[in-house]
């Protein structure tokens, strides 16, 4: 107890403090994740086939399992300097409002504009992108926390962007919309008639909301037929999960000073990229027999990828242009509920945390959208952090935790990461607020109809 008084309420680290490497914690799993797959031809994506759609040096670090270290270039790390190092914060009040003996810390990366953890890689793919003297990127974006992200860092390096918003998005939340705008980017609302997989989906479906999923088609085929330009994203990719290492490497540098180690470590898991950055420095000395940890992935059940999905191959998008990655997925036609609020909407999960998964080394757990939203306000009460509805999820967790220690005296201490701001989620919080938010929960059949539809690689 004496030893808790000395931590304070956030523990900064010193600019100079800063991890100056991103981990790979490829280089230290035994079972490496599966290859991407060429969709053409079934073989193993090669760094040339990549280089035609990514950037040469982010095709390397997609294929890269071995390196365990990759130096931050200066340039990146002088843009991380603007709004890192990220607090860790102790949730002292959260702690005192639960009488819990569990000890509670999270990872704050909502200070940024963006207002989210996307930062961190869309600087990494923006600054490789402009090494390579590409002229601009192309993305898709949901609800907009990416494209907003891409935005800044693009406007910042001085680099087109043009980022295929989801209709329906486009449409409703205009404020992310114009923050990408405010930053130079070019947003189009998908489907677009811009592309041929754009006019080919609008010919079949005119009336289409629009899906992530044909989003990244239309983005990637404007990256390929447009000289001097490659396509990017945000979520689920090996090099995104390296880029995000950040916040697992500045978290523990923050609590190597205090000498505290974590027992459990929490994330929302969308395609994976903030809980994979989170865990890899830690799951890295469990892999390497050091220490042991207990990781805990956070899922909507509206989208149950590791908890309900299937260890497969799959597409990525639904135009079917993308590599086949093999991970725990839904398949790339399904389509989570209309009512579901709360993000994380992918169908597939990272491949590397599909294959820790998969090896035992990290749980899985689905929470439904009003008892993450309950979670959400309990915390911003006593924290004073709104947060974003997809981060909610694992406070959702956090508190669940802290909540058995109460039970069995356990003082157990708990990470999570708070990967943002819900500002711009105030029409979920509404029908929260409102009574009107419902919890939807995929049936088997429905889950089996879209895994149906898996390519046949699977054999
Ligand atoms: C995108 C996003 C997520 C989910 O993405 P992951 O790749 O799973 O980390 C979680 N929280 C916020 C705030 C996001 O913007």
């Amino acid at each position: 107890m004496n030893e808790n008084k000395k931590i304070p309420y956030k523990i900064y680290l010193e600019e100079h403090e800063m991890p100056t490497q991103w981990y790979n914690v490829r280089a230290d799993m035994k079972n490496k994740p599966a290859p991407l797959l060429n969709p053409g031809t079934g073989k193993p994506m090669t760094v040339e086939e990549l280089s035609g759609v990514f950037c040469t040096e982010l095709a390397k670090q997609e294929l890269d399992d071995t390196t365990a270290y990759f130096d931050i270039p200066e340039e990146i790390l002088n843009f991380y300097k603007m709004y890192r190092p990220a607090p860790l914060v102790r949730a002292y009040h959260l702690e005192r409002k639960l009488q819990t003996p569990a000890k509670i810390y999270y990872k704050f990366e909502g200070n940024n504009t963006s207002g989210s953890h996307k930062l961190n890689s869309a600087i990494a793919q923006a600054y490789y992108a402009k090494n390579q003297g590409l002229k601009g990127v192309t993305t898709e974006t949901g609800a907009g926390q990416w494209g907003t992200a891409l935005s800044m860092a693009c406007a910042f390096l001085e680099l087109d962007c043009q980022v295929y918003m989801v209709k329906v998005s486009y449409e409703q939340k205009p404020f992310r919309r114009e923050v990408m705008r405010t930053y130079g980017a070019n947003v189009t609302p998908s489907p677009s008639n811009t592309t041929e997989v754009g006019r080919k989906i609008l010919a079949e479906f005119p009336g289409t909301n629009g899906s992530l999923g044909c989003a990244i088609s239309e983005a990637v085929e404007a990256a390929t037929s447009q000289e001097g330009y490659r396509y990017v994203l945000g979520s689920v990719l090996s090099q995104v999960l390296l880029h995000q290492s950040i916040i697992g490497l500045e978290a523990k540098a923050a609590l190597d000073k205090y000498d505290v180690t974590p027992d459990i470590i929490i994330g929302c898991a969308g395609g994976g990229s903030n809980l994979g950055g989170l865990i890899s420095p830690f799951m890295g000395e469990k892999l390497r027999g050091e220490k042991d940890y207990q990781f805990i992935a956070v899922e909507p059940a509206s989208c149950p990828s590791l908890t309900r999905g299937k260890y497969a191959y799959d597409f990525c998008d639904t135009g079917a242009i993308c590599p086949l990655a093999k991970m725990y997925t839904l398949g790339s036609s399904f389509m989570p509920s209309p009512n579901h609020a709360g993000g994380l909407r992918y169908h597939g999960m990272s491949s590397v945390l599909s294959q820790l998964y998969d090896d035992g080394l990290m749980e899985a757990r689905s929470v439904e959208q009003t008892s993450v939203f309950e979670a959400a306000e309990q915390f911003a009460k006593v924290e004073g952090i709104l947060p974003a509805p997809e981060s909610s999820h694992a406070i959702r967790v956090a508190i669940d935790e802290a909540l058995k220690c109460k039970e069995t005296g356990e003082e157990k201490t708990i990470l999570f990461g708070l990967t943002g701001t819900g500002y711009f989620d105030m029409y979920a919080y509404e029908k929260f607020n409102n009574g009107e938010m419902g919890d939807y929960i995929p049936t088997d059949e429905e889950i089996a109809a879209s895994l149906s539809k898996l390519p046949k690689v699977n054999g």
